[in-house]
């Protein structure tokens, strides 16, 4: 231990000497002692805040998922005009888009893994956390400024097609995947009044699961009341993640 932190020690000590020795004093050695604590709180939260950084780090060094995993995991190849011909249950490489596609039923899946954030890691080189609201009419995107919010690739393809961006942004753009906040997960029937966690799960509990999908349908449009493509690339998240951990 340095010496400063020894004299926060003696003084705390001290501080209680002097309280019992005359009790006249506690009010202001009490302020006194407060502060201390105070400072020593504020460093203590400092050094957490690194350690959480640190821990990202570690995260952020690791194996990263590239081409190697996309070729470990074997699948079909196609590009985003044919994704409506895409046969039930099996898992496809969009490359033009860099998404992977399940098709199960009428329910198209697109995807990657993607990087998951806790409330304190997100800063400013975090992306593609949230959609981006103005979709197609993204100043940044029009400028072809990399934008820091989630653009659907199939609706920046649309520009593209147009010639209102070029193949190198939009590669730019759509390189990083969508990824998520850790709450996303989270199972909290009464999450949609919880006005601190935005993205959480509010529906799925088997005894109610009817009744609140056809409450969020009587409210109007399912993605006004729940963000259904969140909900989507956060389940291709999950099935990637388990082929990734059962591949042989
Ligand atoms: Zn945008």
């Amino acid at each position: 231990m340095n010496v400063e932190l020894e004299q926060y020690i003696l003084r705390s000590d001290e501080i209680v000497q002097n309280i019992e020795l005359d009790r006249s004093t506690a009010d202001e050695l009490n302020v006194e002692h407060d502060a201390m604590i105070r400072l020593l709180s504020n460093v203590l939260e400092h050094l957490m805040e690194n350690k959480k950084y640190i821990n990202m780090q570690r995260i952020n060094t690791a194996d990263t998922i590239d081409d190697k995993f996309i070729k470990s995991l074997h699948p079909h190849v196609t590009t985003s005009d044919h994704i409506e011909r895409a046969v039930d249950g099996v898992l496809y490489w969009v490359t033009d888009i860099s998404q992977f596609l399940i098709k199960i039923g009428a329910t198209y899946l697109r995807g990657n893994i993607g990087n998951i954030y806790t409330k304190h890691m997100i800063n400013d080189n975090v992306v593609n956390l949230v959609k981006c609201r103005a979709g197609n009419q993204c100043k940044n995107v029009w400028a072809m400024r990399r934008c820091k919010f989630f653009h659907d690739p199939l609706e920046l393809k649309q520009l593209l097609s147009s010639k209102a961006i070029t193949h190198a942004f939009y590669t730019e753009q759509v390189s990083a995947p969508k990824n998520f906040i850790n709450t996303s997960w989270l199972y909290d029937p009464y999450g949609t009044k919880n006005k601190k966690y935005n993205h959480i799960r509010s529906i799925g509990t088997r005894s109610t699961a009817l009744g609140d999908i056809n409450a969020i349908k009587s409210m109007g449009a399912i993605s006004t009341v729940f963000d259904i493509e969140d909900f989507k690339y956060q389940v291709m998240h999950d099935i990637l993640l388990l082929l990734l951990l059962e591949r042989s």
